[in-house]
């Protein structure tokens, strides 16, 4: 019992699957949140307020050794921003924490406390810190929902860069990655849509809703045509005023407010856009929506006639000569949703690069920056089904348990062999060749799902068929017999199905190739710039200018574009380049229960977590290595009361002699070092504490 109340479970005598589970439930019964396994940090979701981060805590956390205090997320903080400083032993260097987890398993309330806390130890510019602090909820509001996991869901991944010189916070960076965009035009049951529409309706004030065409909530196909219950209007109006000071202070213009808003309602406008078959090929607005067809041209700026036109037909160019193609219902309908979907895309993306030019370090250019990284996206998802947005955020988590192993397992290894320690080789699942099935050039996955996404005439079914072709044989690929086009990758953490249907589609993303002309010629300057801007790749708006001449020639040509994987697979490496040149923390969140429930810890649920997330596997290695390493001359001197006579030189052969003189056994000794088990430090110090009683008492 007592054992499992360790606050390191590396420490623990015995540590398996079993007494893991047994440890964090255990500790968990008494609002113990936070266990330390070695050097990471297992944090299991509360579902219900604990005093753990009152300013007192925080305080008590400030330039703390992290063994002196319970485990806490603090501790995390603290350690990421001294070593950062250099103050840990090693030189000052960039850091990087990784918060996994499962959706409302607790990373992004993680985020937060990371946050707050590193903005407490570097009081120095009060602005910029409530500037950084307060961008989150903005982000938040556009970027989360309601979902079945999680009442506040992150519909996206994001990386914070905190940029420091010396001790001082001097800007921020973020990043953010596979927005959920197919939100904006549906939701599954008992799920809603993201957070902003929902505070515009119940927080926007009855003048301004007239200025925007906002009407009630109810009326709009896109929010399921739900009523807002009154809960909902007095939490939601409270947000509103909130997001509202929020986008001042990032520096929001009065008309740009005014634009975005108008374009989210226009967004909800043209979702109720219907269309039916009319005289000849060409379909028409039902007489229904004809309102809906004038209010979203009108709140998106554009002619009616052309908004119309780009729903119910495509123009291409083929040999010079520019052709209407007249679209199926099914196609006009597609249009029109994915109209709503970049326009939401691009209202977000525009708001991080608002937000990150508030943030962008004010110094001089030969300042040298530090950076504490914050990395809080999707764990591991496996849904009864599986897309492609499944399969890019499982290839992020492959990414990640890649780049876990390869800290935990082989730097441990590399140093044991620097050391020239005996050192049988560790075994551990490398899935390496996963990465490689989904990223090898010329034929990985994503390769062969661009080569497909550039026939126009290709289906889901030819690009499983040549998955089939070239992966058969492939230890992590199984092949599925079915109709409909489907395929199994094993992952690290688990089987995987994925369902085909519509890869290609979402691979491409396309716009339909008129909306781009159409919204550039917008009167309402916020969508001009929007559609006149690309995004680039680090996520920063580029000017008009210098896009122009692309986009005239993207305007008719939708496959020039980047796809959705090459695009997340270029930003993925670009992030994993960072991580690699930065000292790693890991907090691995747990979720108790799938009922969100406050007091109750589901055994199997949390064993799956723990499979998942690599926990299993990490204790293993963690106690079977050694996890305290001092110099010899380190450990002579902190335990020179042990050697016999004074004035003995602080080398090898003095610490031979000290721990000889014991009865330690498990430990070793390297070129440079000794090796030792997390329980030696104890035992040593109650030896010192013993002989220290002994000595006073002659
Ligand atoms: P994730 O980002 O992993 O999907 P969140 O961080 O959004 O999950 O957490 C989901 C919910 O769990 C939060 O809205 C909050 O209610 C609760 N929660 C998470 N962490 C804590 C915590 N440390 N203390 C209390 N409640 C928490
Ligand atoms: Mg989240």
């Amino acid at each position: 019992m007592e054992e499992h109340l360790q606050e390191d479970l590396a420490t623990l005598s015995e540590l398996d699957e079993k007494s893991l589970l047994e440890s964090l439930s255990q500790r968990f019964k008494q609002d113990k949140i936070y266990t330390y396994i070695g050097d990471i940090l297992v944090a299991v979701n509360p579902f219900k307020y604990l005093p753990l981060y009152e300013k007192e805590v925080s305080e008590t956390y400030k330039c703390h050794d992290k063994k002196a205090l319970p485990p806490h997320i603090f501790a995390v903080a603290d350690r990421a921003y001294q070593s950062m400083l250099g103050r840990l032993g090693t030189g000052p260097e960039n850091q990087c924490i990784v918060i996994s987890g499962e959706s409302g398993a607790g990373k992004t309330e993680s985020t937060k406390l990371l946050l707050r806390h590193m903005m407490e130890l570097c009081k120095a510019n009060s602005q910029l810190e409530q500037q950084i602090l307060q961008v989150n909820p903005l982000l938040e509001v556009f970027g989360n929902a309601q979902t079945v996991m999680n009442d506040n869901s992150s519909r996206f991944g994001k990386y914070i860069q905190l940029r420091f010189s010396g001790t001082s916070v001097k800007g921020a960076k973020i990043n953010e990655y596979l927005l959920e965009k197919s939100r904006v035009v549906q939701q599954d049951k008992g799920e809603r849509n993201f957070h902003i529409f929902y505070c515009m309706l119940a927080g926007v004030c009855p003048d301004d809703k007239e200025i925007y065409g906002l009407l009630e909530p109810e009326q709009y196909r896109y929010l399921n045509g739900a009523s807002l219950s009154v809960d909902m209007v007095n939490h939601w109006s409270k947000k509103y005023a909130d997001v509202c000071n929020a986008m001042d202070m990032v520096g929001f213009e009065e008309q740009e407010k005014v634009d975005m808003m108008t374009i989210l309602a226009g967004i909800l406008s043209l979702g109720n856009i219907m269309l039916e078959p009319g005289e000849g090929d060409a379909l028409r607005v039902t007489e229904t929506s004809v309102g809906w067809l004038r209010a979203a041209a009108g709140q998106f700026g554009v002619q009616e006639e052309e908004l119309l036109k780009s729903l119910i037909c495509t123009m291409s160019v083929t040999r010079g000569e520019a052709i209407r193609r007249l679209h199926s219902q099914q196609q006009a309908e597609d249009a029109r949703d994915s109209i709503a979907k970049v326009a939401y895309g691009r209202v977000f993306g525009w708001i991080v690069s608002k937000v990150n030019e508030l943030l962008a370090p004010n110094v001089d250019p030969d300042v040298e920056l530090r950076e504490i990284g914050i990395l809080d996206i999707f764990g591991f998802e496996n849904f009864a089904v599986n897309r492609f947005e499944q399969l890019c955020i499982n290839l992020a988590n492959e990414q990640l348990q890649y780049f876990f192993n390869h800290h935990i397992f082989l730097m441990e290894q590399r140093e044991y062999k620097e050391e020239n320690l005996d050192w049988e080789v560790i075994t551990y699942k490398d899935n390496k060749p996963i990465l490689d099935l989904f990223l090898t050039k010329p034929i990985g996955i994503l390769s062969l799902l661009d080569e497909q996404s550039a026939f126009p005439q290709a289906s889901d079914r030819d690009f499983v068929d040549k998955l089939n072709g070239k992966f058969k044989a492939h230890p992590n690929y199984e092949v599925v017999r079915s109709h409909s086009p489907a395929f199994t990758v094993v992952h690290y953490a688990a089987k995987v199905q994925y369902n085909g249907v519509g890869f290609l589609e979402r691979n491409r993303d396309t716009i339909p190739g008129s909306i781009r002309g159409l919204f550039i010629n917008s009167v309402t300057p916020l969508l001009s710039l929007l559609f006149a801007a690309t995004i680039s790749r680090t996520g920063t708006l580029m000017p008009r200018k210098a896009k122009l001449a692309q986009i005239a020639e993207d305007n008719f040509n939708s496959t020039r574009k980047q796809s959705v994987g090459a695009q997340f697979k270029h930003s993925l490496g670009v992030l994993m380049e960072k991580m690699f040149a930065a000292s790693p923390h890991f907090i691995r969140c747990i979720k108790p229960n799938c009922t969100k429930s406050p007091d109750v810890l589901d055994n199997n649920f949390v064993m799956d977590q723990l499979r998942y997330n690599g926990l299993l596997e990490t204790i293993r290695i963690r106690r079977d290595g050694f996890s305290w390493r001092p110099t010899f001359k380190e450990f002579a001197e902190r335990y020179s009361l042990l050697l016999l006579k004074p004035d003995t030189p602080l080398n090898r052969e003095s610490c031979m002699h000290i721990l000889n003189n014991t009865r330690f056994t498990g430990w070793t000794c390297g070129s440079s070092r000794l090796f030792f088990k997390y329980w030696h430090q104890e035992e040593l110090a109650r030896l010192l504490d013993r002989l220290g009683k002994a000595a006073v008492a002659i």
